[in-house]
């Protein structure tokens, strides 16, 4: 029903793959736009790119995270700079700080900190500050709990976040975990913000939190150390889900091709495609059922999917 993640772009992204992602998946109805770039963003202020997410014509919501924030410190007075002009392509689907409701398929969305780059300081603390009037991180996390206060009580509530909360692991390949450093065992790099947002709202029982969805921390670790725990699943059953595979878009391999051949009529000549990675939530009657990291083959205008790990399935 949730499809995490999309692709690298701009050059092969554009509406059209999400309606053939859509077809090949018939019951995807919400898309969670994390990290399209090599960088795990969207681009470093890469408005073009930004502009083709806006224009997919599917139920959507956004996050713009570090990169997006690249150059720009805080905002230009005298003319639009390169961040205010990705929010306003992105409008009421860009949610940081705030809800959207999306009642026809009762999931209510609501977005943590823009531009966040991990760790205890505020990255962008001026953009913050002059755009909405976050000058810390307690501010900040009162701030996301505010935003999910009201949420439908019949709603599937996902919270979206350009990184992860601290409090799921310091080790180097834990789902926020420093994997660059050289010394010790890495350290937690997720947001306080977040986490205390989350659990201001689980203290008062305010709203239930079935769904943290968030990027940034690339799956593939530094210096050739292996992969990421990319789900965690809390005790209290809160899934927490890194969606950041980078990069998301690959050649197609000849494994890929071989596999292409056998299950599709695609003669050799016409695979020249890529292979491009989508995070995959199920739900059924208000529960996850099942993640998946799954890899679909796109050639020329056609689908097919070639490669699924399956995280988390519920029996
Ligand atoms: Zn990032």
């Amino acid at each position: 029903m949730i499809a995490g993640t999309l692709n690298k772009i701009p050059k092969h992204f554009n509406s059209s793959s999400a309606a053939r992602f859509g077809a090949l998946y018939r019951q995807v109805s919400l898309l969670l736009l994390l990290n399209l770039s090599h960088y795990g963003d969207f681009g470093e202020e890469n408005l073009e790119v930004v502009r083709s997410v806006a224009n997919v014509e599917f139920a959507k919501a956004v996050i713009l995270g570090n990169h997006d924030s690249w150059f720009t410190k805080k905002f230009s007075e005298s003319e639009k700079d390169k961040v205010q002009l990705q929010l306003e392509c992105l409008g009421k689907e860009h949610v940081a700080y705030q809800r959207l409701d999306l009642p026809l398929i009762k999931v209510s969305v609501v977005g943590g900190r823009p531009f966040s780059c991990g760790g205890t300081s505020l990255f962008r603390k001026k953009l913050l500050s002059a755009r909405y009037g976050v000058k810390d991180m307690d501010e900040s996390a009162k701030r996301i709990q505010k935003a999910a206060l009201g949420t439908p009580e019949n709603h599937f509530l996902i919270l979206l976040a350009h990184n992860g909360p601290t409090g799921l692991g310091s080790g180097l390949n834990d789902i926020c975990g420093k994997d660059w450093e050289f010394k010790g065992d890495g350290g937690d790099h997720g947001d306080p913000d977040l986490a205390c947002a989350i659990s201001l709202l689980k203290e008062n029982n305010e709203v239930s939190i079935p769904l943290v969805v968030f990027g940034h921390m690339h799956k593939e670790l530094a210096h050739g150390n292996g992969f990421r725990k990319m789900i965690v699943v809390g005790a209290d059953n809160t899934i927490y889900l890194n969606g950041a595979i980078v990069p998301r878009v690959k050649s197609l391999d000849d494994g890929n091709k071989r596999s292409l051949d056998n299950e599709s009529p695609l003669s050799s000549l016409e695979i020249k495609g890529t292979a491009r990675a989508f995070t995959l939530v199920e739900l059924s009657e208000g529960r996850v059922t099942k993640v998946a990291e799954s890899w679909v083959a796109v050639v020329e205008d056609r689908t097919t999917l070639i490669e699924e790990y399956v995280l988390f399935e519920r029996n």
